[in-house]
């Protein structure tokens, strides 16, 4: 079959690869129908994330169909149209049972590399390194899915395919994002990035009850996107010093939520000596993650409120607000998303029309233009919020 594979920083190839075959009984073969590049693939596209090898597959968030099920596939069947979870849970352990299922105990066969760098070992994630796993990614015509009946989830008929599979990554990260944080009625909501995963969060935390909701970004088409289909108020942080407008905002108080849909590869925009400093000592690899994004949420955030993390970091971070964090008496909710718990739900806003991600779909590519539609994607061209592939043509 056809895929599009990581073959070192910057070097992505469209190569033909042998075709996934079951491995265990509760595996199921999807046949990919659309496939989306996703912030956190940047990651690896740029070489932050280690134990990548040539010739490894990428992309994590698909819809497509069923066309093979090992004999313990109980509730899903062949012909079924399906999104997966990118973030891959057992349905068994106690992480799983109780909703964390990016904390998933058996989904990573490669736990060493997690275990010495982390202390313990998350769960897999859908091509995203061999520290994750080694799974095989979704730019692909085929994908093998392990513990099928828990991660991959049937579309409810009146769902369009182009809604749907944001199901996968986007929408669930960004919902999480807004839970976790306990919003009240009535909270200011400060949202950093304004990609799919920040449009995602603005628009859950509303549904969850937020007053007024603040977009951070410096792409002018994301930031409209954020005012128009997300219903926030935007902030431009190459323009503005994010600190003094967001208190002005909120009358001196800050914003009683900060989420980071950034991760480690963040720039501060108003602050150049800083910005500077952390790329040369990522550069040198003295730092793997520039901590900009979570340097102003920490400074900005009202005493007492909550930070909630969702962008990707990876190892180390330096210059870290550490005493602000604890004078302020600041909370700190974090972690890959936990989508199994609310992919239901999230397909039942889409049903009632409450949240229509397919916004996110700026660009629909046959696969062959991969390495070309990464390059767009990341230096944000064309007004590229996300690429799908429909690698079936
Ligand atoms: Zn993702
Ligand atoms: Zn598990």
């Amino acid at each position: 079959m056809k895929a599009l594979c990581w073959n070192g920083t910057n070097d992505l190839r469209v190569e033909r690869v042998p075709d996934p075959v079951l491995v265990n009984p509760h595996d199921v073969i999807v046949k990919v129908a659309l496939s989306s590049v996703c912030g956190s693939d940047l990651h690896l596209i740029d070489g932050y994330v280690p134990t990548m090898r040539p010739g490894d597959i990428i992309g994590h968030e698909f819809l497509g169909e069923i066309v093979e099920k090992g004999p313990e596939v109980r509730y899903l069947n062949r012909g079924d149209r399906v999104i997966t979870v990118s973030i891959i849970g057992c349905g068994h352990c106690g992480h799983c049972q109780h909703g964390e299922s990016s904390l998933c105990d058996n989904s990573n066969p490669n736990p060493d590399y997690a275990r010495t760098a982390y202390g313990h070992c998350g769960a897999g994630i859908f091509g995203y390194s061999h520290a994750f796993g080694g799974y095989a990614g979704s730019h692909a015509e085929y994908i093998r899915v392990p513990y099928a009946d828990f991660n991959a989830f049937r579309v409810p008929d009146g769902v369009s395919d182009e809604k749907a599979v944001f199901v996968s990554d986007a929408v669930p990260t960004g919902y999480m994002a807004a839970d976790m944080a306990g919003i009240r009625p009535g909270d200011v909501v400060a949202v950093w990035g304004c990609g799919g995963v920040g449009q995602m969060a603005m628009r859950s935390a509303t549904l969850l009850g937020a007053e007024r909701v603040i977009g951070i970004d410096r792409f002018p088409d994301r930031l409209r996107a954020a005012q128009m289909k997300a219903g926030a108020e935007t902030l431009d942080y190459s323009r503005v010093d994010i600190f003094d407008a967001l208190q002005a905002m909120t009358g001196g108080r800050g914003p009683d939520v900060c989420i980071d849909a950034v991760g480690m590869e963040a720039d501060s925009g108003s602050n150049a000596v800083e910005d500077l400093y952390d790329r040369a000592k990522q550069a040198v690899g003295l730092q793997t993650d520039r901590p900009a994004v979570l340097r102003q949420m920490i400074e900005s955030c009202r005493k007492g409120g909550t930070l909630s993390i969702v962008g990707v970091y990876g190892g180390l971070i330096d210059k870290f607000p550490m005493g602000a964090a604890m004078n302020k008496g600041l909370t700190f909710r974090m972690g890959q998303q936990n989508g199994q718990r609310y992919a239901e739900r999230l397909f039942e806003h889409i049903r009632n029309g409450e949240l229509d991600p397919s916004y996110l779909m700026t660009h629909r590519l046959p696969l062959d233009d991969g390495p070309q539609a990464y390059r767009m994607f990341k230096e944000k061209a064309d007004d590229c919020l996300r690429v799908v592939f429909a690698p079936q043509g």
